[in-house]
């Protein structure tokens, strides 16, 4: 019989291949003296000048334009001249490349922690980029993604966006993470390259590198060394389950037709390229944010109109949900001027923005409504994100409607705002459920602090219940009350929703077929039950459980 390890799996499939791990970053050696200081500093700054190099035509490689983007994010730390001026100043005090290397990395690693914000969450790449660095220095092989000559399964203890956003899925058939959780970026990143997955699966570092192993990551299970014939048995079920996920189309609904929207979430019309026109049902989130990113001056009006009628165009008349500007302390943009805050994740963040600067918001609608008007025949509900109060509620739906648009809704990101889903109904057309959020300000747990995935497990019976909250306002007043986080893109979870209530689920493409194929496993009746057992569990893992195998 073979071993088997048990872990959390990510969406479904089964894979065999021999697994391989991820390269380890290198121990720094014990310090030597340096005789020659020039050539000291020539290699550390080769060597970042190496990485920085090695990043960017990763991105440029990169077919996803967020892998893109942080890569280039990533490569422009590495070529920062502050850090390589710290280098220089630390071998110039007699220290080796690179123990230079080191502690320029973590003075520079504290200063972007002391600024808070965006800033501070890119503070967690250091690491990886550091290492990258002095493994170049040593002479050593690149830590990073293995280039075995063939396809495998990558195993790792987690996995970094700086590791992921290279991952070649020809060669790369699946992740198994030693740790992490079902919200981890490894997971994230999973669900958004369709690749099986399972994380928080122990033991699986001990496995030496090129066993063959079988994994199923609807069972959440790593068999290390299967016989031949259970080898056979797997890539049958897995033939199986690709044919039958190629088979499913249409519109998506549970077993007895009963309909879910199944949409897409989308940060420009780019993600909307190999869209199956055939199948599709619509955006249920467009991120617009990534218009307003990376600049000094705010996008102009004619810019926002172009880019908004282009995803309208590309919709071909289905419904667009576009989601105004989610910015502030977290994700600062230099036009706001805004200060410096404590607690950016409770700060002026979202509509927040819009309410204190209202030309801001005002002008992002009327690009809208203008964008409507350029491309006749399409549908756009609009929605204001991190809405706390019915109030500000209200506010949103007047400023949208006087931009000339029609239908309006608010996300539901705030404890605050889902206890009183009803009343939010009384005063905007639809709801959607932002679960990354929600499960932050609900667990008061930081969505970027690995190490608090537990609480940020979307299957935590508080946070359904609040889902459950607003689907009932839902069903009451007789809106929609969709679904656009994360956990949207969880196949178990999302036969829990629609028993719910839940209208719609948007989510990234790739994890639209495993969704659309466990709703039709279940009737509307089954899905119901399974809130119920949900509900009655006592923390994520026996809500999960109480789903996947009640
Ligand atoms: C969410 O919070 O669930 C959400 C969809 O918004 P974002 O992830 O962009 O904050
Ligand atoms: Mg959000």
């Amino acid at each position: 019989m073979p071993d088997v390890l048990h872990g959390v799996g990510v969406g479904v499939g089964i894979v065999v291949a021999p697994l391989v791990k991820m390269g380890r970053p290198p121990e720094l050696p014990s310090a030597r003296p340096v005789v020659d200081n020039a050539a000291e500093a020539a290699l550390a700054s080769g060597a970042l000048a190496a990485v920085s190099a090695d990043l960017a035509a990763r991105s440029l490689e990169a077919s996803d334009p967020t892998a893109s983007a942080v890569l280039d994010a990533l490569s422009m730390i590495a070529a920062d001249p502050t850090l390589s001026e710290q280098v220089e100043e630390l071998i110039a005090a007699r220290t080796d490349a690179p123990h230079a290397l080191f502690n320029a990395f973590e003075g520079y690693r504290q200063m972007l922690t002391e600024a808070g914000g965006y800033l501070a969450e890119r503070a967690g790449d250091l690491a990886d980029i550091r290492d990258r660095v002095i493994a170049v220095v040593l002479g050593m092989p690149m830590p990073g993604i293995p280039t075995p000559g063939h396809p495998f399964v990558l195993a790792a203890d987690d996995l970094s966006p700086a590791d992921t956003s290279g991952i070649d899925t020809s060669v790369v058939l699946a992740l198994v993470t030693e740790r992490g959780g079902p919200t981890s970026h490894t997971a994230i990143l999973a669900r958004a390259l369709g690749l099986p997955c399972i994380v928080a699966c122990a033991g699986v570092m001990h496995i030496a590198d090129g066993t063959i192993v079988g994994i199923d990551a609807g069972a959440g299970t790593v068999e290390t060394d299967p016989s031949v014939d259970r080898r056979r048995a797997l890539r049958a079920e897995a033939d199986s389950i690709v044919a039958e996920l190629g088979s499913l189309t249409g519109p998506g609904r549970t077993a007895d037709g009963h309909p879910v929207g199944l949409l897409h979430n989308i940060g420009s019309v780019a993600d909307l390229e190999c869209v199956d026109h055939e199948h599709f049902e619509g955006v249920g989130l467009f991120r617009t944010e990534f218009l307003f990113l990376d600049r000094e001056d705010a996008p102009t009006f004619e810019e926002q109109r172009a880019a908004y009628a282009a995803v309208l165009e590309a919709a071909h008349g289905k419904k667009v949900v576009v989601r105004t500007l989610d910015a502030g302390a977290d994700k600062p943009l230099p036009f706001l001027e805004m200060h410096a805050e404590p607690n950016p994740a409770l700060g002026v963040r979202g509509l927040r923005i819009g309410r204190a600067r209202p030309e801001i918001i005002q002008l992002q609608l009327a690009a809208l409504a203008a964008a409507v008007a350029d491309v006749p025949g399409s549908d756009v509900w609009v929605m204001a994100p991190m809405v706390a109060t019915v109030a500000e509620a209200r506010w949103f739906s007047e400023q949208a409607h006087a931009a000339g648009l029609d239908t309006v809704g608010v996300m539901i990101e705030i404890p605050a705002a889902a206890l009183r889903a009803g009343e939010m109904l009384d005063v905007v057309d639809f709801l959607s459920i932002g679960t990354n959020d929600l499960s932050q300000y609900t667990f008061a747990a930081d969505r970027m602090e690995g190490t608090l995935t537990e609480l940020l497990d979307p299957w935590q019976p508080a946070l359904l219940s609040l889902i459950a909250m607003c689907a009932e306002a839902g069903i009451e007043h007789g809106k929609p009350v969709g679904i656009c986080g994360e956990s949207a893109a969880d196949p178990a979870l999302s036969t829990l929703f629609a028993g719910m209530g839940i209208t719609s689920l948007s989510m990234s493409a790739r994890s639209l077929p495993q969704v659309r194929r466990a709703l039709s496993k279940r009737t509307l009746d089954e899905c119901r039950q399974l809130v119920e057992r949900a509900l009655a569990a006592e923390d994520a893992a026996l809500a999960r459980d109480a789903v996947v195998n009640g």
